[in-house]
């Protein structure tokens, strides 16, 4: 249920309210809209109900329920983009087109500082490189762990970027959230609940990818549960699914992307990189996605595709990673948004 406060309601009034829901059994989470504030109230569906009666405390306008399966995620609930602050000077969500880019995974101390300069050079705002890396083969390179973690904390402070690497399982979450400033949920994870209710529990921005046999609606209920345990700070990104088309890695879903913005208030990226797997499509699957209306961008970068331990085919060098920028900063422009 959403309980519309009056424009205007005093704070006294709307902690009444916050502590009635709790009563019901309900757990509340306080939207700031621009001129009036609005509470989620989450919870058992079959008991809602009881939610209606909060009408006729002082400060509250209407209760009205959310049609949505996903509830916090929704537009019923919150109508204006979220804006999600990921650093002192980057947020994702308004009019900056946020573009992430770094390696498939952190190697080496020399690989992941000269790409972090490379791609901050270039327009990046935040660095990405997986430390743990969930392979589908156990026989493939598994990521340094916490050494990669030190060496991405020593390229933020050679670069300046803040940084996305992914979270495998809840028992490293909190150590993987002491140095991310993003904290990412990759593919094969994204219904991963225990992990998606743990990372719910951080107070760092989730990056959550689109599973690849996920629905939409799949993916805003996956948001919803990290977002019930407190996390708001959920961004979405499709990253392809599987088809049955093997020209390409994945088959890059875009028209995910205007569907989202209509479905909900979350931050929409894309990754044309493991969307489509070959690092020729990727600056076209980029600029579409731009056009399209995607806040932001994920793309894999590595100095030397060749020999990179993860993901080499769909890599683009520093060079190539920098003419794209250029063209893709007109492509911004032209749907009036920035890079
Ligand atoms: C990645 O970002 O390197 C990654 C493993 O992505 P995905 O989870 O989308 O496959
Ligand atoms: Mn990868």
């Amino acid at each position: 249920m959403i309980i519309v406060m009056k424009a205007g309601a005093a704070k006294k009034e709307k902690d009444e309210v916050l502590k009635r829901i709790r009563e019901l059994g309900y757990k509340p989470h306080v939207i700031h809209g621009t001129t009036r504030d609005v509470i989620g109230a989450v919870g058992d569906e079959r008991g809602k109900l009881v939610l209606q009666s909060i009408e006729s405390m002082h400060g509250v306008e209407s209760v009205v329920p959310i049609l949505k399966p996903y509830k916090l995620a929704s537009k019923e609930v919150k109508r204006e983009p979220s804006l999600i602050r990921i650093s002192e000077n980057v947020s994702i969500g308004g009019r900056e087109i946020v573009v992430m880019a770094g390696p498939c995974s952190v190697e080496n101390e020399k690989q992941i500082v000269e790409t972090a300069i490379a791609v901050r050079d270039a327009g990046a705002r935040v660095l990405r490189g997986g430390a743990y890396k969930p392979r589908t083969s156990p026989y493939s390179f598994q990521g340094l762990e916490e050494e990669g973690l030190r060496l991405l904390d020593k390229a933020r402070r050679e670069s300046g970027l803040p940084i996305a690497t992914e979270v495998v399982n809840p028992e490293t979450a909190e150590l993987v959230a002491e140095y991310a400033d993003i904290l990412q949920i990759g593919a094969r994870n994204s219904q991963n609940f225990a992990l998606l209710k743990k990372v719910g529990q951080l107070k760092k921005p989730v990056l959550l990818k689109r599973g690849m046999s996920m629905t939409i609606q799949e993916f805003l209920m996956s948001a919803e549960y990290v977002m019930s345990e407190g996390n708001q700070a959920v961004i979405l990104c499709e990253r392809g699914i599987r088809t049955f088309e093997t020209a390409t890695r994945n088959t890059l879903d875009l028209s995910a992307i205007p569907v989202l913005k209509e479905q909900t208030h979350l931050p929409v990226i894309a990754d044309p990189s493991h969307g489509t797997g070959n690092h020729r499509y990727v600056a076209p699957m980029a600029f579409a996605a731009v056009a399209g209306g995607a806040d932001g961008l994920m793309i894999e970068v590595h100095p030397d595709p060749e020999h990179a331990s993860s993901d080499g085919p769909q890599s683009l060098r520093p060079d190539k990673f920098a003419a794209m920028m250029v063209r893709l900063r007109m492509i911004a422009e032209s749907v009036e948004r920035s890079i």
